[in-house]
């Protein structure tokens, strides 16, 4: 029989699969409530009967990754852990300190489809999704390791959220419960490059979360030569998205854009981007580029970066620059794992 993932089933699901063993709801609670206190084994489960414990462990399997690498900052405490999953692949988190609250950003695949020119993450392409319990398990156990309480969430590491719906969709309905890790949509980030479908989808579940979509140009032509995406959906496509997505949840939609020198931070850019976001209720994260060491693209400089902000700012558009977190342990998000393939498993 195959075991199954024990930490990918909400409450109700587990005491339905214990019932069907001949157990009590409140013993399927007790077990709930063990494994997301970060055991690793049914072995800790001290208070169940030892024979439950093993007939546990013949039905089914707890994630729990190993650490493979962890990296903290001297300047101001952000830890970028580099997990390794069960079956040896690797996957990262970073956990940020802000004065709102610790963040962590985790991923939601090993690799990437979608094949961005700048992102780390996407070179060699997707290996798997990820489970829901291998996302919660990052939130989990960065905030054990770390000693962080852990209040918000960013799905802004490896690999395109809304590329492995269902197991995302059922990693926030899990997250946001009291006995799990009772994290609240209102504290959660999802970005993706533009599944449009997807984000209809998403925004009929009426979550709450706050949806950061990576536009990163203005234009079809400059899009597509950076993000292959932009061929399926096109910038207009993906903005009539997005306003769809505040008009159903009343959410603010965050645009995210890497400033890239030569590539997209122009003038003509900037003006471009300040008309087609002109009175949407919106907010645009320019983000420095992290330099990737396979890619020839470099970040913009800070005087195109100024002139960039100031174009938006005079339209009315409200505009932040990410701040760069961690600048001694800087590898930007995938580089990691990139460094580590050279002991990928076979
Ligand atoms: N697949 C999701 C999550 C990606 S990571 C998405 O596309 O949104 C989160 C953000 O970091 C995205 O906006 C992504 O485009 C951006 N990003 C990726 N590589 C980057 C780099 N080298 N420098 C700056 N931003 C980068």
């Amino acid at each position: 029989m195959n075991k199954r993932d024990i930490k990918s089933l909400l409450p109700q699901e587990l005491a339905a699969a214990m019932g069907e063993m001949g157990e009590p709801a409140y013993r399927s609670r007790q077990v709930f409530k063990w494994l997301w206190s970060g055991v690793r084994s049914f072995e800790e489960m001290t208070d169940l009967p030892k024979a439950l414990r093993s007939r546990l462990d013949g039905a089914f399997y707890i994630t729990a990754p190993q650490i493979a690498r962890k990296l903290v900052s001297a300047l101001d405490g952000t830890t970028k852990y580099l997990w390794r999953l069960a079956d040896g692949y690797l996957v990262e988190s970073v956990v940020m300190r802000y004065e709102h609250g610790n963040t962590v950003c985790v991923s939601s695949q090993v690799g990437c489809a979608m094949g961005c020119a700048f992102c780390a993450s996407t070179i060699g392409g997707k290996v798997r999704d990820l489970a829901a319990s291998e996302i919660l398990d990052q939130v989990m156990f960065s905030q054990l390791d770390s000693g962080l309480k852990i209040s918000n969430i960013v799905m802004m590491g490896i690999g395109e959220p809304l590329d492995n719906f269902d197991n995302v969709v059922k990693f926030l309905k899990m997250v946001n419960l009291p006995e799990c890790l009772n994290i609240g949509m209102r504290h959660i980030s999802l970005s993706t490059c533009g599944l449009t479908e997807k984000v209809d989808k998403l925004a009929c579940l009426d979550l709450q979360l706050t949806l950061s979509v990576s536009l990163h140009a203005p234009d079809d032509e400059t899009r597509s030569k950076i993000m292959p995406v932009n061929r399926a959906y096109g910038v207009d496509v993906v903005l009539d998205a997005s306003r769809r997505y505040f008009e159903r949840t009343g959410r603010r939609v965050s645009f995210e854009y890497a400033m890239i020198d030569g590539v997209n931070d122009t003038e003509r850019h900037a003006r471009l981007l300040a008309e087609k976001l002109a009175g949407e209720n919106c907010h645009v994260n320019l983000i420095p580029l992290n330099h990737v060491e396979e890619s020839p693209l470099s970040p913009s400089t800070p005087a195109n970066q100024k002139k960039f902000i100031g174009i938006l700012r005079a339209a009315g558009i409200n505009v932040t620059v990410r701040r760069k977190l961690g600048p001694d342990i800087n590898a930007s998000c995938g580089q990691l794992r990139r460094q580590a393939e050279s002991v990928s498993p076979g």
